[in-house]
């Protein structure tokens, strides 16, 4: 085994990118990097780490069990960190299978694959082996006004996105009680900061801001989401998969709750300090649209056990990490333009 290689999947979307980026420039591991490139996998987004001798990219699908046994016996992994998968919930509306794809069958394969790989490890490298599953706080529906999702809240998943995400969580700990695969799972809340794919909610707040269209807010913007800068969730990561117990799951969230319209009048002063209008403020371009079908309500983490077993908590507060996310959604204009320039023009998905 190569106990300095990490196998991240899904490394050219948002997350992964930012993670893979932590890893190469912070740490002594080596990355190989499985992404199928799907609308929002983008190569762009590790454009000043793809030369690193630490890095290794491949284009693969994780459906694809020959491609991920090659991939193990090639690179002989101590980790993997699974991320590859479709993110999008008002996409998975408009077209589960790929959710049930990717997201289930995806993760099945690189189970099988995994245990596979792990069953001929030598007894210390299999101590060392850990397969860390990266899942969402939306697995655990919607709460009311008060309380917060624990790591023992059940699962009650409500859109096709969030049940495809159940259903790999619940074959990752299949693996541990069944087969004893050292897993690890994560379930963490909205993510924001750059290379994020603008068709979420932040992104396209501020890129129809630049554009002076008009801002869509689903609703009357009252739903509340506990938002965590990506790095903050990079840095999680790699301390559950360091520190992390085999066979438990960990909240990973900011503390910090806000509502959509909230979210939007944040953006909207900051571009009213950084890009003013003449005489007008962007928060007039806010415009209210019929809500998402199902939208749940309201997610809050409860982020204690990490904090208490594994000494993380976030470096960014929602008003420093948000300052950030908009000067460099300023300053990256032609990252947005090139992953923009396939067929996705910024519309309306998901809408029934
Ligand atoms: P993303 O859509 O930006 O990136 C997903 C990546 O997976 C892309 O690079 C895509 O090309 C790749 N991919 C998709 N299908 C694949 C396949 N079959 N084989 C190989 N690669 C494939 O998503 P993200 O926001 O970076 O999310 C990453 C992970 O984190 C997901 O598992 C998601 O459920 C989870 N998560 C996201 C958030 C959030 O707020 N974004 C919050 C909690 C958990």
């Amino acid at each position: 085994m190569n106990q300095k290689t990490i196998l991240v999947t899904g490394g050219s979307g948002f997350i992964g990118s930012n993670l893979i980026r932590r890893i190469i420039n912070y740490t002594d591991y080596s990355v190989v990097n499985i992404d199928k490139l799907t609308y929002s996998g983008n190569p762009e987004s590790l454009i000043d780490i793809e030369d690193h001798p630490g890095y290794t990219f491949i284009q693969a699908d994780i459906c694809d069990r020959e491609a991920v046994r090659k991939v193990f016996s090639m690179y002989s992994p101590r980790y993997i960190m699974n991320l590859a998968a479709e993110s999008h919930v008002d996409r998975s509306i408009d077209g589960p299978d790929a959710f049930i794809q990717t997201n289930i069958n995806g993760t099945f394969i690189l189970l099988s694959e995994a245990y596979d790989y792990f069953k001929m490890l030598s007894p210390e490298d299999k101590d060392l082996f850990r397969f860390l599953h990266v899942s969402t706080d939306e697995v655990y529906g919607s709460l009311g006004d008060t309380g917060y999702f624990t790591e023992e809240t059940p699962y009650d998943p409500r859109s096709p996105y969030s049940a495809s995400k159940a259903s790999s969580d619940h074959l990752v700990n299949a693996w541990y009680h069944t087969y004893g695969l050292p897993v690890l799972i994560t379930n963490c809340s909205n993510n924001y900061g750059p290379y994020q794919y603008p068709e979420k909610l932040i992104p396209v707040i501020i890129l129809n801001a630049l554009k002076h269209k008009s801002i869509p807010l689903y609703g009357k913007g009252d739903n509340i989401r506990d938002w965590l800068f990506v790095d903050d969730h990079a840095r999680a990561l790699l301390s559950v998969l360091e520190k992390g117990k085999p066979g438990e799951t960990y909240n990973i969230g900011g503390n910090n709750e806000k509502t959509n319209l909230e979210i939007v009048h944040a953006i909207c002063d900051l571009l009213d300090e950084m890009k003013p209008l003449a005489g007008k403020s962007y928060r007039e371009l806010i415009t209210f649209v019929t809500d998402r079908p199902g939208h749940d309500k309201r997610y809050a983490i409860d982020a204690s056990k990490i904090r208490r077993e594994l000494g993380f908590s976030p470096a960014y507060t929602f008003e420093t990490g948000i300052r950030t996310t908009v000067e460099w959604y300023l300053n990256n204009n032609n990252w947005c333009t090139a992953v923009l320039s396939n067929k996705y023009q910024l519309e309306r998905l998901g809408k029934l």
